[in-house]
């Protein structure tokens, strides 16, 4: 039976695009489904200092349109738009998009990512955006000279807040235990940095604020004593959570989180249909880790197109 395409990513941050950019060099006949701007997350990070061979570092929009550039000089076939549902269990899938479309293939890498936690405290939803934020490179520049607040104590939270400081002229990470998740490295120079303060074993009950904003925050301690931090923000980088809502959980194998469980080549429980990036049930989220997935989450694909023949 024909079909619109071979192969369908949904998604397009860095795994869905470094399977885009396999997939064109391939001439594999490939469309991209994405439904904002390629790049994903990595659009909301300030500056990236570990992706091999930017020896100065770079930043999070310039790589991620060095991605997009080079699955372009390759003519990837891109689309944008919302993807409503997807039926990945015959040999031909069907995607279907929010404007009733549907398309049809015979293999699919999904790509769809993850996104930040929030804390689900009184005030954090109607100060979102007025204080209350979860991308310390969008807003930090807000903060000049001003007492913020960081929850969290893994990579994301401790780097960020080494970040804020170049802004806000006080930074205080509130952190549920009484040590960092974060790498020692990121730790020590956290330490080390005055302007950077710590309360331990401290959960944020609530957010308070008027029309301008946030001015305090509501602290819990584990020892029971509850404290009251003056801030103007809060950034909440307390890790992720799937972007699952639009796959088909009944007929994908996943983990207790909702991340997509695949084998060793990215294939998931479906033949045929492989998961890249940070959708992926795993243990490290890096932008390295997601492009050499989707790498491999694409020659997978090939080899079982290729299978199909
Ligand atoms: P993470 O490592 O999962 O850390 C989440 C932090 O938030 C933990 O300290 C956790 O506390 C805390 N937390 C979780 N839920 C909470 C809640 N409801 N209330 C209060 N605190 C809560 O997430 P991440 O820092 O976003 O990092 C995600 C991944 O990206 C990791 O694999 C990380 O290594 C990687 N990453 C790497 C770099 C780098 O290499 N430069 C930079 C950023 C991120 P507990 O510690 O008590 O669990």
């Amino acid at each position: 039976m024909p079909v619109d395409y071979q192969l369908i990513i949904v998604g397009g941050g860095p795994a869905g695009l470094t399977a885009g950019l396999y997939a064109a060099r391939g001439r594999v006949k490939t469309l991209l489904i994405e439904k904002g701007a390629t790049g994903g997350q990595v659009l909301l990070t300030d500056w990236v200092d570990n992706y091999p061979g930017f020896t100065e570092g770079v930043s999070g929009f310039e790589l991620m349109d060095k991605m997009t550039a080079h699955v372009d000089r390759f003519g990837l076939e891109k689309k944008f738009a919302m993807v409503s549902g997807l039926d990945l269990l015959g040999e031909i899938k069907t995607i279907s998009l929010e404007n009733g479309d549907q398309l049809s293939c015979r293999s699919v890498v999904l790509c769809t990512g993850a996104r930040p936690r929030t804390l689900d405290v009184p005030g954090e939803k109607e100060l979102t955006g007025q204080g209350v934020s979860y991308c310390a490179t969008c807003d930090g520049p807000f903060y000049r000279g001003q007492e913020i607040a960081v929850v969290g104590g893994g990579n994301t939270a401790i780097q960020e807040a080494l970040h804020l400081t170049k802004f806000a002229s006080k930074v205080t990470v509130i952190h549920r235990r009484d040590e960092l998740r974060a790498t020692k490295i990121l730790q020590e120079k956290a330490f080390a940095n005055e302007q950077v303060d710590f309360i331990w074993n401290a959960q944020v009950q609530t957010i308070e604020g008027d029309a301008n904003g946030v001015n305090q925050l509501q602290i819990g301690l584990t020892d029971g004593s509850k404290t009251t931090l003056p801030v103007t923000g809060i950034f909440i980088l307390i890790g992720v959570v799937p972007n699952n809502e639009i796959l088909p959980m009944d007929q994908l194998q996943t983990d207790a989180a909702g991340f997509v469980i695949t084998d060793t080549e990215m294939e998931t429980s479906i033949p045929g249909v492989y998961a890249a990036g940070d959708i992926r049930s795993k243990n490290f989220r890096q932008i390295i880790n997601a492009a050499g997935e989707g790498a491999n989450a694409e020659l997978s694909a090939e080899q079982y197109l290729a299978g199909l023949k």
